[in-house]
């Protein structure tokens, strides 16, 4: 069986993204001045960039796994809530 890799995997997978409530949101300030940023690392959709020294992030294509929330150091950085009906992954394998 051939391995597939992070780009072929999400694409198993289908996102209804939710442009008027995104259901995660960063405090940017709070970002930068976090020295390990191990959301980058962390995040299995690799959806944390860092760009210029700043850490970029989308929530299209958010598995909803908490990780970023449970490993984030800095109180307040992240505002995390499942997003609302209908929105979101839906898983199609698994
Ligand atoms: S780990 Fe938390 S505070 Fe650090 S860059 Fe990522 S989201 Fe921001
Ligand atoms: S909940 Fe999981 S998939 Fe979504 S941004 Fe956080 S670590 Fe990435």
């Amino acid at each position: 069986m051939k391995k597939m890799n992070m780009q072929q995997l999400l694409a198993c997978d289908k996102f209804v993204v939710d442009d008027e409530e995104h259901h995660i949101l960063l405090n940017k300030e709070i970002c930068s001045i976090c020295q390990a940023k191990p959301c980058i690392y962390a995040c299995p959709a690799g959806l944390y960039i860092l760009k210029d020294g700043e850490i970029n992030f989308d929530d299209a294509g958010c598995l909803e796994c908490g990780t970023c929330r449970l490993i984030c150091p800095q109180e307040g950085a992240l505002s995390w809530n499942y997003p609302r009906g209908n929105f979101g992954v839906i898983y199609r394998y698994g």
